[in-house]
């Protein structure tokens, strides 16, 4: 998943709002950090051009479809509503007459591997895996699970478009149509060393209703033994499945990894293409279920530190609105890997990572921490 977008690399280039020339950035979104606060009028259809263009070379539909009439698929923030033949914007589900087909719901897109523990989990360092909290409810050892696996189910499609896709090869799979797995398969791949599931991608919400009944089978299944349902998302799902996702995680003993992509509405519009509004909802919610099993946290919440536009500031008003909810939720930074448009990036300095940590705590955040180090120049 390392492939290269760009053949040549590039530190700088010409804003294409204020035309100053950024330095210690690629073009990949052709607006400078400051352009995209303050002048996104301007803005606003250079972001929306390159997010066009990254779409059209996958035939991804270029925005949520909002036909007048047609049928809705109600699973996320985008709503979208489809004539017959119609792609959702994720491309998991299509209109028909009457219904959506593709699916999401009895198979999935999504391919799977077994991940043994201790993972490099954005929870690890917390959860009850990669530390016995919980134990023994919720952990089979008091420290570690060596010997046990985390079932990694990575979803093949997702309902942003994040310019940085760690993960963005799954884009040109799932039109073969050789990636759709039907419940029944899955199921085999859980094991009696299996003692964490974890949905990820892309991202689980489009394919939410297939993974809440994977889950439900899979606990069936190892009724009596430790294991753990987990969830690493956008958190842009429609609120009214927020408590069925909850539930799961609540009572195995897993937990629920947001990644909050960016603060300001304009920077996460350009890094995702997509509005944050709905997330930062959500996070209020799943908060609330959070107080009712504090060890191990069932929320944790995540930011990548895209160089130049994911800086301190952006840092520091996510984690004051996540102390705001409670100073005790765990918060990872994430060192950045150049991917995908943004590949001309260079990963998160030093500098960057120190004063986002310390932007955190002083924001009044108790438990933070920096990952991925190695990338860190
Ligand atoms: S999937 Fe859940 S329990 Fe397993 S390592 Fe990740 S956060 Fe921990
Ligand atoms: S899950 Fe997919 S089809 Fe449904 S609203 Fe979201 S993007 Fe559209």
């Amino acid at each position: 998943m390392s492939e290269s977008w760009f053949g040549q690399k590039s530190r700088h280039f010409q804003c294409a709002v204020c035309r100053r020339l950024v330095t210690d950035a690629g073009p990949g979104l052709g607006v400078c950090p400051e352009c995209l606060r303050t002048r996104w009028d301007a803005a606003e259809s250079v972001v929306e051009t390159i997010h066009r263009g990254s779409r059209e070379r996958f035939d991804l539909p270029v925005r949520p479809p909002a036909a007048p009439v047609g049928v809705e698929c109600a699973l996320c923030v985008h709503r979208c509503r489809m004539q017959p033949h119609e792609k959702g914007y994720c491309a998991v589900r299509e209109g028909t007459e009457r219904s959506l087909r593709r699916d999401g719901r009895h198979r999935a897109l999504l391919s799977y591997y077994h991940d043994p523990i201790p993972t490099n989990c954005v929870a690890d360092w917390v959860c009850a895996a990669g530390t016995g909290s919980g134990y023994p409810a919720y952990s089979r050892e008091r420290g570690p699970e060596v010997g046990c696996y985390n079932l990694a189910v990575f979803f093949e499609a997702c309902n942003f478009n994040c310019l940085y896709c760690q993960n963005w090869s799954f884009k040109k799979s799932g039109e073969a149509g050789q990636a759709w797995i039907g419940l029944e398969d899955l199921l085999s791949a859980v094991t009696e060393r299996t003692s964490c599931i974890c949905y990820f991608g892309g991202d689980p919400v489009p394919q939410l209703p297939f993974a809440l009944r994977f889950s439900r089978r899979a606990l069936e299944k190892r009724f009596g033994s430790v294991l753990r349902i987990c969830w690493e998302t956008n958190g842009s799902l429609n609120p009214a499945w927020i408590k069925a996702m909850v539930d799961l995680s609540l009572h195995s003993g897993g937990c629920i990894k947001v990644d909050l992509k960016a603060w300001d509405p304009h920077v996460h519009k350009a890094l995702t293409g997509c509005d944050n509004r709905q997330v930062l909802e959500n996070v209020v919610q799943i908060a609330g279920f959070a107080r009712l099993r504090r060890d191990p946290p069932l929320l944790v919440a995540s930011t990548l530190l895209v160089p130049g536009y994911v800086n301190e500031e952006e840092v520091f008003h996510l984690a004051r609105f996540i102390a705001s909810l409670d100073p005790d939720i765990p918060y990872a930074l994430l060192a950045f890997a150049p991917q995908f448009y943004l590949n001309d990036f260079p990963t998160t300095s030093r500098a960057q990572a120190e004063a986002c940590l310390e932007a955190a705590q002083k924001a009044g955040l108790r438990r933070v921490r920096v990952a991925n180090r190695h990338l860190i120049h």
